[in-house]
């Protein structure tokens, strides 16, 4: 198995720390909102990695946090606590606001089929642990207190830029509006926040009354449940620069030693038309895929069609696509296919996924298998066994609206009047498809009948 291995910029042969025992931490998502689609991508593909693990015989435990504190608008320390400002848009408590969300993150997960962590250990939760491990900074002389709180003194830890390639001298630190006047340098941060009257979530600690820095959490829950080295930490590209960072220069102060031997980084789920935002319209909830009638398995389908590092250009169009083709797949479905998994396809799968998982070339081997000229049982047998890495449900039942025969017919015709190029034909077959009350969407190569 290869993984590519941000610290050191390339693929490198993957050995865990203890026989075929892997540990995996994943940041998780900040619970003051719903989390969209692109932030699911994210958990997606680390799921994919963790599956790709078990399907190669690993013992895998994968913790991932939920951020319900202490985390602020960017990265850095400044601007408004994220918990608190979803508090105020919303009228209820930072602690509903957590609870509200957590939920709707833990029901995505579900409908995309990602397999639920071995631990969703909670910042508010493990407030003790984190404090601990600020005291260790502490009395490592990794730290220093301003009126603001306890700041980790990036001045003692000299490989601080190395992880991120930072150029510490060219950074732009004018346009950042600090809440702390008083740091030695502008990157240095805040492991634990004090004097903020207006701040809710609030805890006593050896600094005084406050709340933890949002990278703290990291290293306290990821060394608590994995020990103090592990093998593999993920995040998005975006953690690199500053969270990453972070949590390796706290692993320093607190242990003389960073925690994971290989930090994995995802790529982002951007949108053909544009940018998502919420102004636009099309910040899309698995929910609401679900609502307009996606099945969000198709989702998942697009998800596991492309690299981790390349990222994925979402369209509702290519998510008709990905329906179709999952639905396609599905179809292959024989009873009693037996357990017989070709050899042969198996190996060139477990080629693809063994290679920093190369998702699209094990998808080639899908569909090369489905192309291939084995017998129904053991090409439903060999696509199943491929399954527990894709996580694609392939075993259910295509999930159509039950579409009477005669509307099919219908759409048939229509099909074949189009191809006729007789457009009056399909015309006047649509209206009456309509008239009985179903909707044909043409997509690329086929179509798609909807109830009105
Ligand atoms: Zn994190």
């Amino acid at each position: 198995m290869k993984v590519y291995n941000t610290a050191t910029r390339q693929k490198e042969e993957f050995k865990p720390i203890k026989d075929n025992k892997v540990g995996i931490y994943s940041c998780g998502p900040t619970v003051y909102w719903n989390q969209h689609i692109g932030n699911m991508y994210a958990f997606v593909n680390w799921d994919i990695l963790v599956r790709v693990l078990r399907y190669l015989g690993y013992d895998v435990t994968w913790v991932m946090n939920i951020t319900d504190v202490g985390h602020n608008t960017s990265d850095g320390d400044e601007g408004e606590d994220k918990m608190e400002k979803g508090a105020k848009r919303e009228g209820i408590s930072p602690w509903e606001i957590a609870k509200k969300y957590e939920e709707q993150f833990i029901d995505s997960l579900k409908k995309l089929n990602v397999v639920i962590p071995n631990y969703l250990p909670k910042a508010t939760e493990h407030i003790n642990e984190q404090i601990e491990l600020a005291s260790k900074m502490e009395k490592r002389g990794f730290t220093y207190k301003t009126k603001t709180g306890l700041v980790y003194d990036t001045s003692k830890f000299p490989d601080y830029a190395k992880f991120a390639n930072l150029k510490l001298e060219e950074m732009d630190v004018g346009n950042r509006v600090e809440v702390d006047e008083e740091k030695k340098n502008p990157w240095d941060f805040l492991l634990w926040i004090t004097n903020q009257p207006n701040h809710i979530m609030k805890w006593n600690s050896p600094w005084g009354e406050g709340f933890p820095g949002w990278h703290l959490e990291c290293t306290a829950m990821s060394t608590k449940y994995l020990g103090e080295q592990f093998d593999i930490h993920t995040g998005g590209i975006e953690h690199i620069g500053v969270h990453h960072t972070n949590e390796i220069a706290q692993a320093f102060g607190a242990f003389g030693h960073n925690t994971a031997n290989y930090w994995m980084h995802n790529a982002w789920l951007t949108l053909k038309e544009g940018k998502m935002s919420k102004s636009l319209g099309n910040v899309y909830t698995v929910q609401q895929l679900e609502e307009m009638g996606y099945d969000p398995l198709a989702l998942r389908y697009l998800i596991v069609s492309t690299h981790y590092r390349s990222g994925l250009v979402f369209s509702l169009d290519s998510l008709k696509a990905a329906e179709v083709s999952l639905n396609k797949l599905r179809s292959f479905r024989v009873e009693n296919a037996g357990s017989k998994v070709n050899e042969e396809l198996r190996n060139e799968f477990v080629a693809a996924i063994s290679n920093d998982i190369a998702m699209p070339e094990a998808m080639a081997v899908v569909w090369k298998t489905v192309k291939s000229n084995l017998n129904p049982e053991e090409k439903w047998a060999t696509l199943l066994d491929f399954d527990k890495v894709l996580g694609l449900e392939l075993d259910k039942e295509i999930k159509e609206e039950e579409i009477p025969e005669e509307i099919t017919k219908l759409a048939e015709e229509r099909i074949k009047a189009k191809q006729e190029k007789n457009w009056e034909e399909s015309d006047r077959l649509r209206g009456i498809i309509k008239n009985k009350g179903y909707l044909v969407e043409d997509l690329k190569d086929s179509y798609k009948i909807k109830k009105i």
